[in-house]
């Protein structure tokens, strides 16, 4: 497995012979084969998880598909390139939270079932299964603690974020994909925290830091325990090559 960094919460994922792209908003994403899928996945409509420069990719690479959240307005993105003559209808899957859906990878004939767990922001989280591994991308779901808000807010942040974390229980996951946002001050850690705590998982990419590459270093640094596990994440366009 090869991951690259693009930008943000923005990852490519470069399993044997499949390609997952997630959240791409900024940055480059690097040449890949042509002939293997490529499954981008939208988290949900946020400017920073959402670019619709994502359905160029569908000119290049003819096994593309697309699977967005619901709250995505991708229909008259459709219609748009429906004009200029690209159907894009049978390439876009969207889907909302907690459901399985099984997806035939165009191509070839693998199947990639993908769950979603429910953000406590906007959107989803996908959790997918290919050729019996597993990996997550959180999208923005998170602990969300503000030091600002009322302590009911954040007690129902905290209910919320425990309900979904419980549904990886038990999984074992290659990568998981994790907000650790700085904006959150003292509360930044307790999402990673309580993740590693309550999930099995391999790699740990750190993401939504906001080029704040320091808050990772602070992780580790804080949890030298976990320095196995959590990579880190230095430049926009670094690629880590996993055994
Ligand atoms: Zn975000």
């Amino acid at each position: 497995m090869k991951v690259t960094y693009i930008g943000h919460s923005g990852f490519l994922l470069d399993v044997s012979n499949a390609y997952f792209l997630f959240d791409y908003y900024e940055g480059d994403i690097p040449e890949m084969n042509r002939e293997y899928p490529l499954v981008v996945f939208v988290s949900h409509k946020h400017a920073d998880h959402y670019n619709p420069a994502i359905f160029e990719l569908a000119k290049k690479y003819p096994n593309v598909h697309y699977v967005v959240s619901r709250d995505v307005p991708v229909k008259w993105k459709i219609q748009e390139y429906m004009q200029q003559g690209i159907s894009l209808e049978d390439k876009v899957s969207v889907v909302r939270k907690n459901t399985d859906t099984e997806l035939v990878l165009p191509g070839q004939k693998e199947t990639l079932k993908i769950t979603t767990l429910k953000s406590t922001d906007e959107g989803v989280a996908y959790l997918l299964a290919y050729r019996e591994k597993k990996y997550y991308h959180a999208g923005d779901l998170n602990l969300w603690l503000w030091a600002g808000e009322s302590k009911q807010y954040n007690d129902n942040m905290r209910i919320k974020y425990f309900r979904e974390l419980e549904k990886l229980r038990g999984i074992q996951l290659e990568a998981a994909f994790l907000p650790l946002d700085p904006r959150q001050e003292q509360d930044a850690f307790g999402g990673m925290e309580s993740f590693l705590e309550h999930v099995r998982v391999r790699k740990v990419f750190p993401m939504h830091f906001w080029g704040d590459y320091s808050v990772i270093e602070d992780f580790l640094r804080k949890h030298p325990e976990y320095e196995e596990q959590v990579v880190k994440v230095g430049k926009m366009g670094q690629a880590v090559d996993i055994s």
